[in-house]
């Protein structure tokens, strides 16, 4: 009986990692049955797509491209949300979900596996990218033996004849999401200012237009001076970069490694709506440690059932019939059981 050939996915964010785990793939197992699989946010550095066509034809297997069609912007507005480093709706929407939709179309998670690029300093992400990518195989062949870090591999492509994405020329260490990916930190804003002052403008009136269309103080990046955490707009840390202002963190650059884990998580809540928090969990910035949010915040939401808003919203209930008697039963003060008050009496004159 004829075996079915084994297909490999390799997923390619545009990086020099998911070049490198290509090229590991297609030295191991040909080209073949290899696919490079690009899930394109329309919100990359132009350069990002020269890279894609001379390295996928030095691989020798051209790119095949999923989109959703919006920009990352476009799904903060729709979704009423400012993507951040623990909720990025733009990631799951325009990477996870399109890939994750092609594979089920064109694979068969019985003979394919899915390699991703993150590399030997990020292996603790394995367990979880092998768990969410079930019931496909998955791999990341950077995190074993021998191990090489970026700039090997980014040496290794010039020695093949291929000139790396600029982004890294230009002091990046990702090439996603034309370098303003909203789970960079501080330093990576910075960056951008200074490299692309004309992007970062445009990242700044993206923010400030949802702020104000959400009428609410969020933000991507969080301002932790003073022992307080607040959200810091794009805005605010321009003006204190031009002010020349020290605390700005010039080592946080945060990460984004937004397509290797293919888990599609619950749609984000809406920023302005369901419970007026003064400072959302959500909004932490990349790379910092993770701090537990001050459940004083929740308080005012969390008093009582938290659910009285509901109560107000919906009609009273219909009584229920007694299973016994068959007269409506009441709610009592606290509304969590009917009660039928003719046949509670009677058990109390019974007992
Ligand atoms: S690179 Fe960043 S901004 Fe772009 S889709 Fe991924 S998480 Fe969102």
């Amino acid at each position: 009986m004829a075996r079915t050939a084994r297909r490999h996915v390799v997923m390619w964010s545009g990086g020099i990692t998911s070049w490198a785990v290509a090229h590991l793939v297609a030295q191991r197992y040909g080209t073949e049955n290899l696919t490079l699989l690009f899930a394109d946010t329309r919100y990359e550095d132009e350069d990002l797509y020269r890279w894609n066509r001379e390295a996928s034809v030095q691989i020798g297997v051209p790119l095949t491209v999923v989109a959703d069609g919006r920009t990352p912007w476009q799904v903060f507005r729709d979704k009423r949300y400012i993507g951040n480093t623990r909720i990025a709706p733009c990631s799951q929407l325009l990477k996870q979900a399109p890939c994750r939709d092609w594979l089920i179309e064109h694979t068969d998670p019985a003979h394919t596996t899915v390699y991703v690029g993150i590399d030997w300093t990020e292996t603790h992400r394995v367990p979880a990218i092998v768990r969410n990518y079930q019931p496909w195989t998955a791999e990341a062949p950077l995190t074993e033996p021998p191990y090489r870090d970026k700039e090997e591999w980014l040496a290794e492509a010039r020695t093949l004849g291929l000139a790396p994405p600029r982004l890294y020329e230009l002091g990046w260490v990702h090439n996603n999401c034309g370098g303003r990916c909203i789970k960079g930190g501080q330093a990576q804003w910075a960056h951008l200012l200074k490299v692309f002052p004309d992007r970062y403008a445009e990242v700044e009136a993206e923010e400030n237009d949802l702020r104000r269309t959400l009428g609410a103080d969020v933000a991507f990046l969080r301002d932790r001076r003073g022992g307080t955490t607040k959200p810091l707009p794009l805005t605010v840390l321009r003006r204190r970069i031009e002010g020349g202002d020290t605390s700005v963190d010039t080592d946080d650059w945060g990460g984004c490694g937004c397509l290797p884990d293919p888990e599609i998580t619950a749609p984000p809540p809406d920023q302005t709506q369901t419970f007026q928090l003064q400072e959302a969990p959500d909004q932490m910035p990349g790379a910092l440690p993770y701090l537990a949010p001050d459940p004083a915040g929740y308080a005012p939401a969390l008093d009582g059932d938290g659910f009285a808003w509901l109560r107000r919203v919906l009609p009273p209930p219909a009584p229920q019939g007694c299973p016994r008697c068959g007269q409506p039963m009441r709610l009592p003060a606290i509304a969590l059981l009917w009660q039928c008050s003719r046949c509670d009496i009677r058990q109390e004159e019974a007992a």
